[in-house]
């Protein structure tokens, strides 16, 4: 039996949370804090995700951070039953989703993720979801979405 713990943290060779590394650090300070964020462009506006540190759409470097909803609304939604990635085989099943976030007067904004306390059978298309931070145990964060409202 080949034991994973520490598996995923070895193949992360660039960590995305080492500000030595990456210009996306930022991401994980705000998940740190409670908080889910993505960058805008200053240039052209367009909010972007996955957070970058140039527009896809007009090349700019220009970014702020800026706070996305902590609730969304699943718009598709799917259950992990084999062939997780290394690291998450002892936690199928699982449920991925398509959730969209509502930005107001800006575009929808549509983020794939995993959604804890339910199963594909509970969970419907709308459904309310809600941005929860996970502890990776490993020094690192990372953010899901949990179909249990907040107290
Ligand atoms: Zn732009």
């Amino acid at each position: 039996m080949v034991d994973y713990e520490g598996v995923p943290f070895i193949l992360d060779f660039l960590p995305q949370e080492d500000p030595d590394q990456t210009r996306i650090h930022k991401f994980y300070e705000n998940l740190r804090e409670g908080r889910l964020t993505t960058t805008r462009c200053n240039a052209c506006g367009e909010v972007l995700w996955q957070p970058r540190v140039v527009c896809p759409h007009c090349n700019a470097d220009d970014m702020d951070w800026m706070d996305l909803p902590r609730e969304g609304t699943v718009y598709a939604h799917t259950a992990m039953l084999l062939g997780a990635p290394l690291g998450f085989e002892r936690d199928v099943p699982f449920v991925i989703a398509i959730v969209r976030l509502d930005l107001g007067k800006d575009a929808p904004l549509h983020l794939f993720t995993r959604v804890d306390d339910t199963t594909f059978e509970d969970l419907s298309i709308g459904d309310t979801v809600w941005f929860k931070e996970v502890d990776c145990g490993d020094g690192r964060v990372f953010f899901r979405f949990t179909a249990q409202a907040p107290d």
